[in-house]
């Protein structure tokens, strides 16, 4: 089964996404637990965490179908030790958040190396961070996004995320998210069913999909290579629609969050129901 969503507003608190996301059709979704630029942001309330698990089941979300996105501020591969602490501090308030609320998978950016260390250096850093993160919490998976490799992030290469696996301890709670425009931003070329099979076959190669937990899709306002992270709606940037009709027919992209980040939330319904229209 395909469950297919989007990054809702969770404006006036987490307890809202619920409603947000069934409104627009979905039967997955992504929120921010937090405000996403700020360091800090007021614990969730017992009121707010009650009123969001309440939604979920009445609504009839998964909890493994429903993937919080951490703050943009966070780089767990952080070369400096000031920075590194106040990022992993961050990373582990995302993490018990996630568990307060029963949701099982938390997506996050992996890190920059800000022209200061190897970006291996960096890679093991990061794994590092997300031992320590996973020590401290029971349950919550840490998904790992790849990235379209702007500036000094890592994570670009399905290799960069299978060298963070490789280091981390808890095999079970560690796994990806596959942005379809970060990849095609990064030099991975997904626009026709050939593309889109090898492209697939070498993340299968290099990171295997028992770690795909969740995907992102978007089409891209950048070229092929670019390296430049610029969302655009489905079937109306370079990527176009094909490998998003292959995803919708192929079962390795069966049962984990498919996540809408597009430009145009007022539209996101109909690009819902145009995935939908594209499963034969
Ligand atoms: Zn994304
Ligand atoms: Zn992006």
């Amino acid at each position: 089964m395909k469950y297919i969503g989007a990054h809702v507003s969770a404006a006036g608190g987490v307890e809202k996404t619920p409603e947000r996301a069934n409104g627009i059709g979905a039967n997955a979704f992504a929120l921010f637990t937090k405000n996403q630029r700020q360091w800090k942001s007021a614990p969730l309330t017992d009121e707010s965490i009650a009123a969001f698990a309440k939604q979920v089941q009445n609504l009839g979300f998964e909890t493994d179908k429903i993937i919080p996105h951490d703050s943009y501020l966070i780089n767990l591969g952080h070369p400096e030790r000031e920075g590194l602490q106040k990022s992993r501090d961050a990373f582990l308030d995302e993490l018990q958040r996630c568990e307060l609320l029963g949701i099982e998978l938390l997506n996050f950016h992996p890190g920059s190396h800000l022209g200061k260390i190897s970006e291996s250096e960096c890679l093991k850093i990061i794994a590092d961070s997300i031992n320590e993160a996973l020590a401290r919490t029971s349950r919550v998976k840490a998904v790992i996004e790849n990235t379209a490799g702007q500036g000094t992030n890592v994570g670009y290469r399905f290799e960069h995320l299978a060298e963070i696996i490789a280091q981390v301890e808890q095999k079970k709670r560690v796994g990806v998210c596959i942005d379809t425009a970060h990849a095609f931003a990064a030099g991975y070329d997904i626009r026709t069913e050939t593309a889109f099979k090898e492209t697939f076959y070498e993340f299968g190669s290099a990171v295997g999909f028992e770690y795909l937990l969740a995907m992102h899709l978007n089409d891209s306002k950048k070229e092929l290579g670019t390296r430049v992270d610029r969302h655009e709606r489905l079937g109306e940037g370079h990527i176009g629609i094909v490998p998003f009709e292959q995803m919708m027919n192929d079962s390795r992209f069966d049962n984990i969050p498919l996540i809408l980040e597009t430009p145009d939330p007022d539209r996101w319904d109909e690009e819902i129901a145009l995935l939908r229209s594209l499963q034969k």
